[in-house]
């Protein structure tokens, strides 16, 4: 199931490139009372509602996709946890280019491990990427995102795909220069997400899936998620050593080399085989 959320908090069923609305089905969401629990409540009841989205979804008129709003399709993730330099081909490209590493020593993922970028930062594909700092390189960083379905702590490899939800595009868009990562990649507006989330029984290889990025037509990034250094189990597993998980955490798993400068007027397509395509307009804030 294509899952995606839209205009104003709406969830729709994306099939053959439509939408088809299945918000009636969040009136059988359990009650929340203060204080809610970390995560996002559908995607943490996603397996139990599944049913009455399908068929909420079914009784429904189709709109095209480009009359709506896309949203993030995770509206309250507790935690964005993102990884640095984890295609080879990307650290090699960060060490050459003093643009990228501004004098700071680039280390491999085994060493820097992961970070957090700000859940405020978080927007859908039809929000856009509004620019806070034109006159400094503001690169596009085009990722497999993972979706964390229930809790979980310290899980073990082998059982690390069961906590997968669902799968989406992430762009970690970043300002370069020499303050933390955690700031410089937690602007409003610089974690995109979407176009939607694809549940995880339909992406039966998540460590092989061809994904690129363009803007304005221009081929920038194009990779395969078998290059990843930590691949999604080994994310999954080192990251819940440090925190447990959440229903609704992203994963934004790492990007390959061919990072570049966005700005103003750009037209930002990614496309993940599986996921599909995403269009992302950027302005300045
Ligand atoms: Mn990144």
């Amino acid at each position: 199931m294509k899952l995606c959320r839209y205009d104003h908090d709406r969830i729709g069923v994306v099939r053959d490139g439509r939408i088809f609305d299945a918000s009636a089905a969040l009136d059988e969401l359990p009650p929340l009372h203060w204080p809610v629990p970390y995560g996002d409540q559908l995607i943490a009841n996603l397996d139990d509602l599944r049913p009455n989205i399908e068929a909420a979804a079914d009784k429904s008129t189709p709109r095209a996709l480009a009359d709506v709003t896309l949203k993030s399709p995770v509206a309250n993730p507790s935690k964005i946890i993102a990884a640095p330099v984890n295609y080879r081909k990307h650290l090699d490209e960060a060490k050459a280019d003093a643009e990228i590493h501004h004098g700071t020593k680039i280390k491999t993922i085994d060493d820097a491990g992961l970070f957090l970028k700000s859940t405020s930062s978080l927007v859908g594909a039809g929000e856009g990427i509004a620019m806070r700092f034109p006159e400094r390189r503001n690169d596009h960083e085009v990722e497999l995102a993972v979706v964390i379905g229930k809790q979980g702590d310290r899980i073990p490899r082998a059982r690390a795909l069961d906590y997968i939800a669902g799968y989406a595009i992430g762009l970690d868009i970043t300002v370069r220069g020499p303050e933390e990562r955690s700031l410089r990649k937690s602007v409003d507006s610089y974690s995109v997400l979407g176009p939607w989330m694809v549940t995880a029984d339909e992406i039966a290889s998540p460590g092989n899936l061809d994904f690129r990025i363009t803007v304005n037509g221009e081929v920038r990034q194009q990779s395969n998620t078998s290059y990843l250094i930590f691949d999604i189990p080994k994310l999954i597993e080192y990251a819940s050593s440090f925190y447990t998980l959440n229903p609704g955490d992203i994963i934004m798993t790492g990007t390959p080399e061919g990072v570049g400068p966005i700005a103003a007027g750009d037209e930002v397509v990614a496309w993940i085989d599986g996921i599909g395509d995403m269009t992302v307009a950027v302005r300045n804030a």
